[in-house]
């Protein structure tokens, strides 16, 4: 029975895939803390307790214990499970695709490094350089796994994608961590770096919107404090006829305001403006103290004339999950992708 022999093959794969993915959670909690991801057993991160070993099967144990602590009954997050449940099909795409071969392990690789940059970025808003580095280097392994690919087409491919993104980045939205990550996977890629990108930034964009209709309220009433704090703050100290725009952000919790940037004729006393007054920035920090650890915002301030005549407030969003989402799918179906599109013209 060739089918049974085939599911029962796709199963396994799914189960090794989700197993790894229990792996990379363990990846994404340590590695950006510096602990070591060999030594030290799971615990519970509310009690402490040490995490039996049967209670560690990839995502059965979580559906199981019902997303609670066998101990004392705290709340274990979900992610863990999606993390375990995603790679396992991830892994499970990767064989259907490319059956098992060396294409099949660099694409598992790719995308469980694409996994720990995502939930990384989502977690720190930063893409960690080892694992641009070593997607990189899965580049170069693809110049013996994938043989009927020229060297010349992994170089037009970290190239063609390299120039958008970092103009994309100077613009402000994209981070240099999503430049590199662009440019070595088109550097892995090649052609299929295109449809990835595409795909990649129209999810970036949307998820962007999402995120910023969803803080609308927050941000309005977030803004109005702003003013609230900056009116007093500049009044009689702005030259005649002057006008500036403070520009600031919200980093790990707290509150930095940008003073490299002021316009020096604005102010009456500007290098009093670029001394950082820590009243005062105690104060922002405490406007956004209800805020999550991990959420970045940047703030400008308009002022003109010793008054504040415009807030604006926008969070930052990680790019990287929805960049990885267009990697994995260019991929795997880059090149149908890429030939349906030239069909097409
Ligand atoms: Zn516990």
């Amino acid at each position: 029975m060739p089918e049974l022999y085939y599911a029962v093959i796709c199963i396994l794969v799914f189960i090794f895939g989700s197993c790894i993915g229990s792996f990379l959670n363990v990846v994404i909690y340590r590695t950006p803390l510096i602990m070591s991801i060999v030594n030290g057993p799971s615990h519970c991160f509310t009690c402490g307790e040490r995490i039996k070993p049967y209670d560690l099967i990839p995502i059965v144990s979580w559906l199981f214990l019902g997303g609670k602590c066998r101990n004392c009954k705290a709340k274990i997050s979900g992610r863990y499970t999606v993390v375990e449940a995603l790679t396992g099909l991830l892994f499970l795409a990767a064989y259907l695709r490319f059956d098992f071969s060396l294409q099949m392990l660099v694409a598992v690789i790719y995308f469980s490094l694409l996994i720990v940059l995502s939930c990384i970025d989502i977690d720190h808003m930063e893409i960690p350089y080892w694992c641009t580095i070593s997607i990189a280097v899965l580049g170069i392994a693809t110049f013996f796994t994938e043989p009927q690919m020229p060297w010349w087409e992994h170089l037009v491919g970290a190239v063609v994608i390299a120039v958008p993104f970092a103009i994309l980045a100077l613009f402000g939205g994209m981070g240099g961590g999503d430049v590199q990550l662009m440019a070595a996977s088109g550097f892995m890629l090649g052609w299929k770096i295109v449809p990835s990108a595409v795909i990649g930034v129209i999810i970036g964009a949307v998820y962007g919107v999402i995120i910023n209709l969803s803080d609308r309220k927050l941000n309005r009433e977030k803004k109005e404090k702003l003013k609230e704090i900056f009116a007093p703050w500049v009044e009689g100290k702005m030259t005649e006829n002057s006008k500036d725009i403070i520009v600031g952000e919200y980093e790990y919790g707290k509150c930095k305001i940008d003073t490299e940037i002021f316009e020096e004729s604005a102010w009456t006393d500007p290098e009093a403006m670029k001394n950082h007054d820590e009243e005062f920035e105690n104060a922002l920090t405490e406007l956004m103290g209800d805020i999550p650890k991990n959420h970045e915002y940047v703030f400008r301030v308009f002022v003109e004339n010793n008054a504040v005549t415009k807030v604006k407030l926008q969070r930052r969003i990680a790019f990287g999950p929805g960049l990885a989402v267009g990697l994995a799918i260019g991929a795997l179906f880059g090149e149908t992708i890429i030939k349906h599109y030239l069909d097409l013209l």
